[in-house]
C-alpha cells in the first residue's frame, strides 16, 4: 500500500483499521492510498472495471510515450475518482484523494509538539534548514492547476488555511526556542496569497472538473478576498515576539490583482527587497502551455507595486 498526498487522514484510517483487527492485505479502500491487486483479487469479482475509471495499462504506457501522455491527462481529469490501471494479471487501484483538512484539523496538525530543530544526528550546517528555520506554514493546497506542477495533486486543489490564533500560538512557542531572532522569514505555503481562499460551491475536493480555478479566467465561484492574509500579516507583525515579518512564498500576480490591496500590504510591510511571483514566464505560447493567465497581468501588477516600493524606499532614508 502506498499513501499519497498529505498523509494525516489516510494514516489515521489505516491505524484505526489495524487496531480493529483488520489485516493490512484486506484494506483496499482508504482515500489517499494506492493498493496493488493480484490475480485473485481481479478474479474475485469485487473489482469490476465499470466501477472505476480505467487508465491505459502499465504495459501500454511503458512502451509508448503517447500512451503515457494520454494517461497523465486522464489522470489529472479524473483525479477525484477511483481509478484502476491494469498491470499483468493484476492492477493498481488508486483510491480517491483524502478529504482536505478542516481549519481545526490544520491547527491541530501544525501545533503538534515539533522541536523546530534538525535531527541531532546532523553535525554539519544544513543549508535547507537555514532557509526554513524561521518560516511558518499557514496554508496548503493550490487552486492554480498549472500544467507543469504536481502541487494540486499532492496537497489538493482545496485550499486549507490555519486560523490566526493557531499561527500566533506557534509564534509564541517558537519565540521560546533557542536562537529566535524575532524575524519571521516567511508566512506562507505553496502560494502565500491563497491563504483563506475557498470555493464557494465547496466543489474543489471531489466534484469540480475544472483543472484551474484561476486560468484562463477566474472561476466566478472562487472566493478571492485576501483580507485574511492581510490581517494575518498585521496581527503577527504586531506581536511583541516579532520585529520583522516577510512573505517569501510565491505570490500569484493574477490573484493579487483580484484583491489589489494585498499588493500594498506586501510592498509596505512584508517584502524584504525581493518578491517571488508567479506566473514565471512572459511568452504567450509558453503561458498557455503552462495553463497560466496572459502576461498582461505583469504590467498591471507592476503598476500597482512600484509606487508602493518607491514610497517604502524613500521612507527608509
Ligand atoms: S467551482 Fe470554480 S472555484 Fe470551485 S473548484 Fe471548481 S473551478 Fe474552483
Amino acid at each position: 500500500m502506498l499513501v499519497y498526498g498529505m498523509g494525516e487522514k489516510p494514516l489515521a484510517a489505516i491505524a484505526n483499521k489495524l487496531k480493529a483487527g483488520i489485516e493490512l492485505s484486506e484494506i483496499k479502500d482508504i482515500p489517499g492510498t494506492v493498493v496493488g491487486l493480484g490475480k485473485n483479487d481481479m478474479d474475485s469479482g469485487l473489482y469490476d472495471k465499470s466501477d472505476f475509471f480505467n487508465l491505459p495499462s502499465f504495459e501500454d504506457v511503458k512502451t509508448s510515450k503517447r500512451s503515457f501522455s494520454v494517461m497523465t491527462k486522464l489522470f489529472h481529469e479524473h483525479f477525484s475518482s477511483r481509478m484502476l490501471q491494469r498491470c499483468g494479471n493484476g492492477a493498481i487501484l488508486i483510491n480517491q484523494p483524502a478529504a482536505p483538512l478542516t481549519q481545526c484539523e490544520m491547527d491541530a496538525v501544525y501545533e503538534l509538539p515539533f522541536v523546530y530543530a534538525p535531527h541531532p544526528g546532523y553535525r554539519e550546517k544544513i543549508p535547507a534548514w537555514e532557509l526554513v528555520k524561521d518560516s511558518f506554514t499557514v496554508v496548503r493546497g493550490c487552486m492554480g492547476g498549472c500544467n507543469f506542477c504536481g502541487l494540486g495533486i499532492h496537497q489538493g486543489k482545496a485550499v486549507q488555511s490555519r486560523s490566526h490564533e493557531s499561527v500566533k500560538r506557534e509564534v509564541i512557542r517558537r519565540a521560546a526556542t533557542p536562537g529566535w531572532k524575532r524575524i519571521i522569514s516567511d508566512i506562507g505555503g505553496p502560494t502565500a496569497n491563497m491563504y483563506g481562499l475557498y470555493c464557494e460551491k465547496n466543489a474543489a475536493h471531489l466534484t469540480c472538473k475544472r483543472r484551474s480555478c484561476l486560468a484562463p479566467d477566474p472561476c466566478p465561484y472562487c472566493h478571492t478576498d485576501q483580507s485574511g492574509l492581510a490581517g494575518l500579516i498585521k496581527e503577527i507583525g504586531d506581536m511583541k515576539e516579532v520585529n520583522h515579518l516577510y512573505v517569501n512564498s510565491g505570490i500569484r500576480m493574477d490573484l493579487a490583482l483580484l484583491w489589489p490591496a494585498i499588493i500594498d500590504v506586501l510592498a509596505a510591510s512584508a517584502t524584504g527587497g525581493q518578491m517571488s511571483i508567479a506566473p514565471e514566464h512572459i511568452s504567450p505560447k509558453v503561458l498557455r502551455l503552462m495553463n497560466k493567465p496572459e502576461n498582461t497581468k505583469w504590467d498591471e501588477f507592476e503598476e500597482r507595486l512600484l509606487p508602493q516600493a518607491d514610497v517604502r524606499e524613500k521612507n527608509s532614508f
